[in-house]
């Protein structure tokens, strides 16, 4: 396990852009770019998001399209373990299983390929944001669908306020802030 990094909370407080009324009126879009744009506050979130699952036999990371990609990613190198896409539907390329969630208005689904993980498989479902849980929750069932485990979830941050962690009731949730 590596040190906690005690002024890590402040520097991503700090650093992450909120932006009114995008995508749409109402919603606050929480802009990470700040934190991937700074090469010391990229590594330290990085190695935070990792830090709860060394020595837990995570053999796959799974990263939600499309910012869970760009963190899902580098937690992979540093967990040692293979990354896995889950994308929207239509995306990639070979026979998929598919995960449909519900939105505010209609329904939204998340795609893995079919032969993606085996039954040995120790997976930690990767996101930027937690926000109702429905996504991370469609990307756990794929995940058990598939055969593999689910060894837990991690998150940049999590919005309190929308109780995504109910439903995220089958794994452990790590989230490096809380609003
Ligand atoms: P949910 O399924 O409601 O938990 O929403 C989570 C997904 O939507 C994640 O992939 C997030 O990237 C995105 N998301 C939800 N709310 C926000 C927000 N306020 N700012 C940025 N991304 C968000």
């Amino acid at each position: 396990m590596t040190h906690p990094d005690p002024g890590l909370k402040a520097r991503l407080l700090a650093a992450i852009r909120d932006v009114p009324d995008f995508p749409k009126p109402g919603i606050v879009f929480k802009d990470i770019t700040p934190v991937l744009a700074d090469p010391a506050l990229f590594g330290a979130t990085i190695d935070a998001l990792a830090a709860p699952f060394v020595g837990r036999g995570v053999t796959h990371v799974a990263a939600i399209e499309s910012r869970g990609f760009l963190l899902g990613a580098p937690v992979a190198r540093v967990l040692k373990a293979g990354l896995i896409p889950m994308r929207k539907a239509g995306k990639l390329p070979w026979t998929t299983q598919r995960e449909s969630y519900d939105l505010e208005y209609g329904t939204d689904a998340l795609e893995v390929h079919a032969d993606a993980f085996s039954n040995a498989a120790r997976v930690l479902i990767v996101d930027d944001v937690l926000a109702t849980g429905g996504t991370a929750a469609a990307a756990a069932r794929l995940t058990r669908r598939c055969g593999a485990h689910v060894e837990g979830f991690a998150f940049l941050m999590t919005l309190g306020f929308l109780e995504g962690r109910a439903r995220l009731d089958m794994a452990p949730v790590e989230s490096l802030l809380d609003y």
